[in-house]
């Protein structure tokens, strides 16, 4: 979470100093597409009033709700068992407002599972069609999509 320093900590809207006693708007770092018009907001603190006067701060609200319920348990969305192993541990980036894409912004699961999950070369060519849209910062997502082929090669082998 964003680090705030009551007194020193300026609100990332209107640049003034955040006081011990105001209310606290705290956003995660949780979009990683540097062209979403949402980036700037990352790994920052607000006025809990100036948020509520950001039209943007009503949909980074409901992410932040459903980043923390997907992701916070660290329970597979693939198979629902938790996962123990930090180096088996995979997380979905915030992906979109693509239906199919949503559904998995945010989902994390156990990295040994997605070879044999279904839906993973669909989901590769729905990326595939992000990525040409040109919404999405090229670099970011050409090296996830990398990391998630590797699984589909594992599935061919299988
Ligand atoms: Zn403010």
């Amino acid at each position: 979470m964003p680090l705030l320093i009551s007194g020193k900590t300026t609100c990332g809207l209107c640049s003034k100093i955040i006081g011990k006693d105001d209310e606290v708007f705290a956003v995660p770092p949780l979009i990683y597409n540097s062209l979403d018009p949402l980036f700037n907001y990352n790994d920052s603190v607000f006025h809990a009033k100036c948020a509520k006067e950001n039209v943007d701060f009503k949909k980074l609200a409901q992410l932040i709700v459903l980043w923390e319920k997907r992701s916070a348990g660290k329970i597979s969305f693939l198979s629902g068992k938790p996962i123990t192993i930090p180096e088996d541990f995979f997380s979905f980036p915030y992906l979109g407002d693509d239906p199919q894409l949503a559904k998995i912004s945010f989902q994390v699961c156990n990295k040994h599972e997605l070879s044999k999950w279904p839906e993973l070369p669909n989901i590769i060519r729905k990326l595939e069609d992000l990525q040409s849209s040109g919404v999405w910062n090229r670099e970011v997502l050409a090296k996830f999509m990398t990391e998630l082929r590797i699984f589909i090669s594992y599935h061919a082998f299988a």
